[in-house]
């Protein structure tokens, strides 16, 4: 597996760009999409990124030790009595309820130190955040907390749908929400929301996907690719017409085949949703420099794929196998495993052999 951190670099400063005069923060939770946030968020720092989002205190603590000076955001807030936790980290909590915010106002108090955390108000997912009326309510006494708040922000449930109402809806309602907050920086927008235009922007913008190479709206091409996966041929071999390959005979073979089978499974983030069937033809790999689909079920380490349509001998034991790269993109594997590309990203197994290239100071 090859992470191109050079692209992800290139992938920040489209965005920055397209966002500014608003700030672009960057989302590097669950491991940075599953790339590996140790190589990824110092690549991000050095492209100009200054505020980072991550959903656990833990992965807060690991960011800190790498990003001595950044802002850092835990988007899953503040569980019960780790308020200390987050000031030692110099983490800042995204407060989701009045519970948060009180016990955070409490703590700052207690302490007399202003430390800064973000508000997180619900504008129509029902996820995260304070309702409606409790933001309101707040709006008109939050001087008086025992903090000063660092950000105003909600989420998009449905920003990667062109036209959704609920976009419109939310944006209304947060820009409403927004303005009662003034002096407090404002932010809406994750990937697909930075690309509906200014009126999403507001202060500040957090990116996630598409940093990474994926696609967060059908019909928009991803910014560059970032990740390459090419996989070992274990084995070639031959089948009759007639055959089953591989568990519970899902697929039966109409014609005398070659087969290829490589090393990667469901184990290593290719799902099992993605094999073949009599009924349905599944993922796609590049071998030998064409595509080739796989036969029959993914198992937990390996996958087999049909190289009948190749010439003979041109696929050996130890070649390999693209699937993801030359033209085969994160949203691809996914929508032939039946996910999104988020999922496809962080599934990916710990057991590839990683390489990590670019990322140096240079560049921009
Ligand atoms: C994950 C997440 C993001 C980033 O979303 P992308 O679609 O990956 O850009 C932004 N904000 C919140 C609250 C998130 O949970």
């Amino acid at each position: 597996m090859t992470i191109d951190l050079d692209a992800i670099a290139d992938n920040w400063r489209t965005l920055s760009a397209l966002a500014a005069p608003a700030e672009c923060a960057a989302v590097v939770k669950a491991d940075a999409y599953g790339l590996g946030i140790e190589p990824v968020a110092p690549a991000l720092w050095r492209a100009g990124a200054r505020t980072f989002f991550v959903a656990h205190f833990k992965e807060a603590v690991a960011l800190r030790a790498l990003l001595p000076d950044a802002v850092i955001y835990v988007l899953n807030g503040l569980l019960p009595d780790t308020a200390p936790d987050f000031a030692a980290a110099q983490v800042r909590p995204v407060l989701g309820s009045v519970a948060e915010v009180s016990e955070w106002s409490d703590f700052c108090r207690d302490r007399s130190a202003d430390i800064p955390a973000a508000i997180h108000v619900d504008t129509g997912m029902h996820r995260l955040g304070l309702s409606l009326e409790e933001a309101v309510q707040l709006s008109g006494t939050f001087r008086l907390l025992g903090f000063k708040p660092s950000l105003i922000m909600s989420h998009l449930a449905c920003a990667d749908l062109p036209g959704h109402v609920l976009t419109a809806r939310q944006r209304l309602v947060f820009a409403d929400v927004a303005r009662r907050f003034p002096g407090v920086p404002a932010s809406l927008a994750n990937s697909a929301g930075t690309l509906l235009g200014r009126d999403f922007r507001f202060d500040l913008v957090r990116p996630g996907i598409f940093l990474y190479g994926g696609v967060a709206i059908a019909g928009v091409p991803p910014l560059r690719p970032v990740v390459r996966l090419e996989v070992k041929v274990v084995q070639v071999s031959t089948a009759p017409a007639g055959e089953t390959v591989g568990y519970g005979a899902a697929e039966r073979l109409k014609r005398p085949s070659r087969l290829a089978t490589v090393s990667i499974g469901y184990a290593d983030g290719l799902f099992r949703a993605g094999g073949s069937s009599d009924a349905a033809k599944g993922v796609e790999a590049i071998l030998a420099g064409k595509r080739c689909h796989l036969v029959g079920r993914v198992s937990m380490d390996l996958a087999t794929l049909d190289i009948t349509d190749l010439p003979e001998g041109s696929v050996q034991r130890g070649d390999t196998a693209v699937f993801l790269g030359d033209g085969i993109s994160v949203d691809d594997l996914a929508v032939r495993s039946g996910t999104i590309g988020y999922e496809v990203l962080a599934s990916l197994g710990t057991r590839y052999a990683r390489r990590y290239v670019g990322g140096g100071s240079g560049g921009g």
